[in-house]
């Protein structure tokens, strides 16, 4: 499964390996992780973009850069993506949250080795690791073999992962549905889903469970302890003891099944991995990257599909599911890990009572993963992928170039050098193996991710999309010489201090964004000790780095860097070069296929066959939609309302003036770097020019000032920061007519680098020039190549952005900025580059004059008191220098798109379906008990009806409390007007609504969970800032809190009436496939208006 969106949506995993760049510009794209509304620009954002370097922006990197790197990642929606992670279950839920933990422990950090032999372990080593502060030792239980790594920490944000090895032999997708499986019921849980229901009652920080190549990990986090214990045991349960190796309605339910309803309609394929995998190969870039897999690991377990090929998947039967689980689901074959300020004794305490009924067993040399040996010849391989029929067809060829670096693993220091080879190739868009593939306008953006080291062996891969057909050839020469040239002039000085620092500065820095601390260690150590390695090892960065400085120091980089890039991949024969090629019918072909086989077996079953499947059918579908007993839910524990604080935590905030400019001051610990927001009001600029917006921001981090280009100014940003990004924000202000519509420049700097942070503020607002053409275009072709990429992979924040537009003149803004009206327009001007330079080049020049001035701008500053005070002078001298009044006043937007119904037709099997409206528009008034009530809509209604009997991938309510829009929303969805059917029950399914206490009370505390998420330092200043921007009080999200804490069944037959506007006067966007599309006109004629974009 993947990890949810709000509740579940679709993961970054899958995307890792092919993790696009140029995210910035393109705010939807990573969407689906968490909240499909986290856009940046979407008007209902409330997460923080990261303050993210810009630098890693755009890719992860190898292992040991990788915490660094996911601090980069946006907002609460961001995990750490694994390249080799194709899914992700469930989705953690919004974020993480934060609730008061009793400050000093009360017990010791120490468990005693008697005290762990009692309990059946062997303490096997122990060591302080300095990077963490943390104490970390390594047990393993005597009977079964299990190791147990217990790192001990001052951290509250606690964190919990069991992790099998399960490399697959086939692509039926075993290890996966197994995943997503073993979360449905166990024998102290036997209830349909205690996932469901750990997602709706529980305060968890992260709650997910993920499928590599070749492990499956279930990982959990809460900063409540009790909350945390409770979790760890629903999870163990689920693990060894799961109902789904004895219920095979589970297996069909998750995995895949025969559908029929009644014996004279047709036979259909459906299951919740079925669909999700359906969804991952319509995109084109997931596509690619399971070809490379396969053509660089011909021979091991990584050439297969561990998530499921969606033609492979009915393969599958339920004997081979459940002796998957019996051989790999085996202490003996797991790996434990804790993290936190919790008790450690306690930690072994529970793991005992689990682990001693099991021996031991021969499943760890069944699972190991057999290295796949080094090619003595390159190989290429060429193959299709699905793609819309709009524009020229002879343009969206990719090629990649792949090498797998070793048949070994290699050692830490190798690791470390090569992840800063990574860095300097193409982490950033200065570095020169990404500048001169997209300085060589033979395609429209990088893909490929570099190193990848997180499977048992490295590869390194990259490669272009949008590549035109004769030009193939071209760019496999382009990378190589490119490689050979670096490596025979190594790399400027510069660029290797600025990737020094710039790593430097996040591995030092360890802002994980909303990810859990402890489990982005845990997936650094598991790269190694899955394999048997030395699991402490990956956490300590200190020694290898400073040995690598040293070498660099003393050798020059050159010596350093160019045997790696000759070694591993000049003269290195395992290449595999993957073309794709787009196939305009695929989609439809590969439909066609699978109707035919189902109709050819239609056609050999009996009367009796028919008969038993529509029979099978129902009791699948009755058990779905039959409730747990209450008895059943009560297994599940669940904190109280008394557990749960009373009064918001109000984020520290002083609102002062400088210069005549608004300086907002958050005194927190931040460990010496300080965090700065300069924030620009947009309001005076003509509408006309909104949609320029996002390319004007990545324009001033990459197109260079009169004294230096953008790779200097790129250099220098790396050299004395961490990192500085640039991006629009607009919101609905409540109760207001008026809206905030902002570009906010983020940066972030040891804090004795304050006065070069704000300088490189200044700098590349004012001194930057927009003079280059080339590469705007280039801007111009990687925005439009991810914003198609959207269509395919965040369907549903597509239809979302376009539904807001309808509703709210800043979801109208937004959509502008990052929707279906701003990939049009970058379609246009695309062509209109070569012929009004000029005029484009101005109205960048506009937006910069109306934008700066001192009276709209505000200046947010998160750190401890001592560096806020010191960077005051900074401030002051920079806001000195912006003008001081605005050139125009605030201009009236007013602009919606038109209501009506909209079906974008996209190439893939499945669906997004969305519908909305305007419920503040319709009378509603806000009261907090909305957020129980939508968070209760998507956990059971929309979960029964469009995951589990629907087969859709997720669906989810939400509310927009700015802006009053109230959307449905499904992902990877089989359907479409069923979908819009349930959509419209909603009202009526409030108001028979029976609820018991326990029921809303799970509700309620799922909710606080989601409102007080868990945020490091600088995601409290941010977030604070963003609620002085909206007007929102500390008075009013108290009396929020109250009412979500006091929401009763009345409030829930109540909203009925209000839900019930989407049904009446909502409007439907779907995201579909054209045979889906034209189903649904068969039904409703012209219900939709047909809309193509590509
Ligand atoms: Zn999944």
């Amino acid at each position: 499964m993947e990890r949810a969106a709000l509740l579940r949506c679709s993961s970054l995993a899958p995307n890792r390996f092919f993790y696009f760049p140029g995210s910035r510009s393109f705010p939807l794209r990573r969407l689906p992780a968490s909240a499909p509304f986290s856009s940046r620009s979407a008007s209902s954002s409330s997460s923080a973009p990261s303050t993210s370097s810009r630098l890693l922006h755009r890719r992860r990197h190898s292992r040991l850069l990788r915490v660094a790197a996911s601090s980069s990642s946006s907002s609460s929606s961001s995990s750490p993506s694994f390249s080799s992670a194709h899914t992700d279950k469930h989705f953690s839920t919004l974020s993480a949250r934060a609730v008061a933990t009793p400050s000093a422990p009360q017990f010791s950090s120490d468990v005693s080795d008697e005290a762990a032999e009692k309990l059946g372990f062997e303490k096997v080593s122990e060591q302080f690791i300095e990077e963490c502060k943390s104490k970390a030792v390594l047990f393993k239980h005597r009977k079964t073999g299990c190791e147990v790594m217990s790192v001990s920490n001052d951290d509250e944000n606690k964190v919990f992962g069991i992790v099998l090895r399960t490399p697959p032999k086939d692509s039926t997708g075993i290890p996966h549905i197994l995943e997503h499986s073993v979360l449905c019921g166990s024998r102290k849980y036997p209830l349909k889903e205690p996932f469901a229901e750990l997602i709706k009652g529980s305060l968890n920080t992260y709650l997910n469970a993920i499928t590599f190549p070749d492990r499956t990990c279930y990982p959990i986090a809460s900063t409540n302890t009790k909350d945390f214990y409770n979790l760890v045991d629903v999870y163990l349960d689920a693990v060894f003891f799961p109902n789904c190796v004895e219920d095979e309605l589970i297996f069909q339910q998750e995995g895949w099944h025969y559908e029929l309803d009644d014996p004279s309609k047709e036979i259909t394929y459906k299951g919740v991995v079925f669909n999700e995998m359906k969804g991952v190969y319509s995109q084109p870039e997931n596509v690619l990257g399971r070809a490379v897999r396969r053509a660089v690991f011909p021979d091991n377990t990584y050439g297969v599909d561990s998530g499921g090929d969606p033609t492979v998947i009915p393969k599958l039967t339920f004997e081979e599911f459940k002796e998957f689980h019996r051989k790999y689901y085996h202490p003996s074959n797991a790996r434990i890990w804790f993290y936190g300020d919790d008790d450690p004794s306690e930690r072994l305490r529970i793991l005992s009572e689990y682990l001693e009924m099991f021996g031991s067993s021969s499943s760890p040399s069944e699972s190991t993963v057999e290295p796949q040996r080094l090619f003595s010849e390159p190989v290429r391989v060429v193959h299709k992928y699905p793609a819309g029929d709009g524009g020229d067809l002879k343009k969206k060829h990719m090629v990649c170039l792949n090498w797998l670096l070793s048949d070994k693993t290699l050692d830490l220091e190798t690791e470390l050098a090569l992840g800063f080879l990574d860095h300097l190739l193409l982490g950033t868009p200065a570095s020169p193996l990404m500048k001169i593939l997209l300085d060589s306008g033979l395609g429209d953006d990088i893909v490929g991710g570099g190193i990848e080291d997180d499977l048992l062996q490295p590869q390194f891969s990259i490669g272009l999309k949008g590549v035109s057909e004769d030009d193939i050839q071209k760019v496999e020469e382009l990378i190589l010489s490119t490689l050979k040239k670096i490596s025979e002039e190594g790399f400027e000085t510069e660029a290797v201090e600025a990737s020094m620092n710039t790593i430097e500065f996040h591995l030092r820095e360890n802002n994980t964004g909303s990810f859990p601390r402890g489990l982005a260690l845990m997936f650094q150590s598991m790269g190694k000790w899955i394999y048997g390695l030395d699991p402490f090892g990956p956490l300590k960065y200190e020694e290898p780095l400073k040995a690598l400085k040293a070498r660099i120091a003393k050798e020059g980089s050159k010596a350093v860097f160019s045997p790696l890039i000759e070694k591993f991949i000049l003269n290195n024969n395992h290449r595999a070069i993957v073309e794709m090629q787009p196939d305009p019918e695929k989609a439809s072909r590969d439909d066609s296929l699978e109707r035919e086989s189902l109709e050819k077996l239609k056609a050999s079953m009996t009367e009796e066959d028919l008969a038993e499947l529509t029979r099978a059918t129902q009791e699948l579908k009755l058990k779905q939609e039959t409730p747990d007993p209450p008895e059943v839910l009560k297994t599940v524990p669940c904190l109280q309302l008394d557990d749960i604080p009373k009064r918001t935590t109000p984020t520290p905030i002083e609102v002062g003036e400088i210069n005549g400019a608004k300086v907002l001051q958050h005194d927190l610990f931040t460990n010496d770097v300080l965090y700065a927001e300069v924030v620009f009001d947009i309001r005076s600029l003509k509408q006309e020019l909104l949609p320029l917006v996002p390319l004007f921001c990545q324009s001033l981090l990459e197109m260079g000032t009169k004294d230096m280009s953008f790779v200097q100014l790129n250099q220098l940003i790396g050299r004395k920061t961490g990192g500085i990004s640039v991006y629009p924000f607009t919101s609905s202000v409540r109760g207001s007519t008026d809206l905030c519509s902002h570009i906010i420049v983020r940066g972030k700097a040891m804090a004795g680098r304050a006065e070069d942070l704000f300088n490189l503020v200044k700098c590349v607002l004012q001194e930057v020039q927009f003079t280059d053409q080339q590469r705007f275009k280039q801007f111009v072709s990687q925005s439009k190549a991810g914003m198609e990429s959207s269509l395919s992979g965040s369907g549903h924040a597509i239809a979302a952005s376009r539904l807001g537009a309808k509703f709210s003149t800043a979801g109208w803004i937004s959509e502008q900025m990052g929707g279906v009206s701003y990939l049009e327009f970058l379609q246009d001007l695309e062509k209109r580059v070569d012929q009004d330079w000029d005029g484009i080049s101005a109205s960048l020049e506009e937006i910069r004059t109306s934008l700066l001035s001192k009276d709209g701008c505000l200046v947010n500053l998160t750190a401890d008191g001592k560096n806020l005070t010191a960077s005051e002078k900074y401030v002051s001298k920079f806001l000195d220098c912006l003008p001081s009044s605005s050139s125009a006043a605030t201009a009236s937007w007013n602009a919606r798109l038109p209501l009506g119904n909209e079906a974008i037709v996209i190439p893939s099997q499945v669906n997004y379906v969305g519908k909305a409206a305007n419920i503040y528009e319709a009378g509603y008034q806000l009261h907090g008990s909305v957020y129980v009530i939508s968070n209760h809509i998507s956990n059971t209604w929309l979960w029964d009806r469009v995951r589990l009997m629907g087969g859709a991938y997720g669906g989810m309510s939400h509310f927009n409390p700015y802006s009053g829009v109230c959307y449905f929303l499904s992902w990877r969805d089989p359907n479409l007007l069923n979908t819009l059917d349930i959509y419209d029950a909603t009202g009526d399914f409030l108001r028979e609504l029976e609820l018991d206490n326990d029921t809303l009370t799970k509700s309620i505390i799922g909710t606080i969970g989601n409102v007080d998420s868990y945020q490091l330092p600088d995601a409290k200043g941010y977030n604070s800032m963003l609620r002085y921007l909206r007007g929102v009080t500390e008075e009013e999200r108290q009396q929020r809190r109250e009412e979500i804490l006091s929401t009763s069944l009345k409030n829930f037959r109540e909203f009925a009436d209000a839900i019930d506007a989407v049904k009446h006067k909502g409007v439907s966007v779907a995201v579909a496939s054209a045979g889906h599309i034209d189903a649904a006109h068969k039904d409703r004629p012209n219900y939709f208006q047909v809309k193509k974009v590509v």
